[in-house]
């Protein structure tokens, strides 16, 4: 009888709010569109944090999650990369996710799929255990899963670090691009987050199928390059983009600076946030401050303590307790006022991209923000902080060219002038006007493939087909 209970999937995300968020979508969709029914299972290194705790608070009753109890990070040195940290933490969380699922499976739940995201590859060994299909789903762009794919091969052609290779990297179906900026665990190939790196991506290919976060008119060249048929090589479904539309206002967090969007001119107001994990140097908050000051024009700037060490210091949680306004510099708040806001730490983004006052984003380039962005119709200023950010900004400006891109002088900052000229170039200038209009070309692209029979709905039924005809192998008794 437990064979006609509704089949199940389980989502195994790995830490980070921009893995959490668009594997909501995915789930939304599952549930709503395809009659699975789905839970969260959540691996952490700690207490959950506030951002964590209202992504998922606002769940239709429908989708379940559980936090496995937190591993314990604390032997690893202080510098360990993000990657590691990531890999370490579900590898830590196998014992208790296979606890998790067999009281799943005691309880009657036909659990015929398990979704990992980007590094949770680790989960394939206990997906088999209890006869779910392991699944990813590729929360960055097809040319990083491309890259992923093309690694372990390139991971033997080349012996120096990619940084010094003379000739660029030919990422099967995209633009040559040179071997210093592909992400982050790729710059020291002697550190674990690369070996973390090249472990996962040789994994990729135990996965029964991989959907990622992108759809044909943004990514033309590495979804076809994906798509052909390879040994071991499993099926790439373009699903997306997967984002948080930001229709629902009510009661989101930090609606304040929503009210004030209301009361700006249409399209005026530049929007600036990096994420839910980049942090500027208290030199380069200052050098941002008085360039937005400088530009005249108007903006939304989500500011946070500054971190002179590291450009992700918030990843792993965005509570912080001191206040990030002690680090602007003087005056620049009064002098600003009523023409710009800035709000501590976190704001609804996805509601702050759909309000019709916001005509630009300067964003660190996260692949979720991207399409955010995208959706809306909103063109970008990149500026790439981490993970795989700095390939994003790269094929935004010269493949996509929906991005303006400001240069660091030689000590590395983005400077005051600089800074004030890419804003005005995005808001009043002719190249604006450029990427503005490829950019509303693209939010059309993005409705079209996401419409009802859309090339991203086929790709996501097609995987929902599959996994509702998943054959109960294992002895369902
Ligand atoms: N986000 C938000 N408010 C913030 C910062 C981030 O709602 O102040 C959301 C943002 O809309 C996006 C996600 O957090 O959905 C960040 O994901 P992204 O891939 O852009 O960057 P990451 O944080 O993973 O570097």
């Amino acid at each position: 009888a437990e064979t006609d209970s509704p089949p199940h999937v389980v989502i195994l995300p790995s830490p980070g709010m921009g893995h959490l968020i668009p594997l909501i979508e995915l789930a939304k969709r599952l549930v709503h569109q395809h009659n699975l029914s789905v839970t969260f299972i959540i691996p952490t290194d700690g207490s959950p944090s506030k951002a964590q705790r209202s992504v998922l608070g606002a769940l239709p009753s429908t989708i379940h999650s559980v936090f496995l109890p937190p591993v314990i990070l604390s032997d690893l040195p202080e510098d360990a990369k993000i990657e590691t940290l990531i890999s370490l933490t579900v590898a830590r969380s196998l014992p208790s996710l296979r606890d998790a699922l067999s009281s799943l499976v005691a309880s009657g739940t036909r659990v015929v799929a398990l979704v990992v995201d980007l590094f949770g590859t680790d989960a394939f060994d206990v997906a088999r255990e209890f006869k779910a299909s392991p699944y990813i789903f590729f929360p960055a762009p097809a040319m990083a899963l491309s890259l992923f794919f093309y690694l372990p091969k390139l991971d033997e052609m080349v012996s120096c670090e990619y940084s010094e290779m003379q000739e660029p990297v030919e990422i099967p179906g995209c633009l040559p691009i040179h071997g210093g900026e592909l992400l982050d665990p790729t710059r020291d190939r002697k550190n674990d987050a690369y070996k973390w790196l090249i472990y996962h991506t040789k994994r990729y290919r135990l996965a029964e199928g991989v959907m990622v976060n992108s759809f044909i008119d943004l990514e033309r060249g590495a979804l076809k390059a994906l798509q052909e048929e390879g040994p071991g090589k499993p099926p790439v479904y373009p699903v997306g983009p997967l984002v948080n539309m930001g229709s629902n206002t009510s009661g989101v967090e930090g609606s304040e600076c929503l009210k004030w969007l209301d009361d700006q001119p249409l399209g005026s107001v530049l929007f600036v946030s990096f994420g839910s994990g980049g942090t500027l140097s208290l030199d380069q908050i200052a050098e941002l401050a008085l360039g937005l000051e400088m530009s005249e024009q108007r903006f939304l700037w989500v500011a946070r303590v500054p971190n002179d060490k590291v450009a992700n210091a918030t990843y792993f949680s965005v509570d912080n307790h001191k206040d990030p306004f002690d680090f602007l510099p003087k005056g620049f708040l009064d002098r600003t006022k009523g023409r710009g806001l800035v709000v501590p730490s976190w704001a609804p983004q996805a509601q702050v991209l759909s309000h019709g006052s916001t005509g630009g984003f300067l964003t660190h380039c996260g692949w979720n923000s991207t399409l955010e962005s995208v959706v809306n119709g909103v063109p970008l200023i990149v500026w790439p902080l981490y993970a795989e950010q700095k390939m994003n900004a790269w094929m935004l400006t010269k493949d996509i060219k929906v991005a303006l891109r400001p240069k660091a002088s030689e000590n590395g900052l983005f400077e005051r002038e600089e800074i004030a000229n890419v804003v005005r170039g995005l808001m009043e200038g002719e190249e604006g006007k450029r990427v503005r209009n490829r950019m509303k070309d693209l939010k059309d692209a993005a409705a079209g493939v996401l419409s009802e029979d859309g090339p991203s709905t086929k790709a996501l039924s097609e995987v929902a087909r599959k996994w509702k005809n998943h054959k109960c192998t294992q002895d369902c008794n």
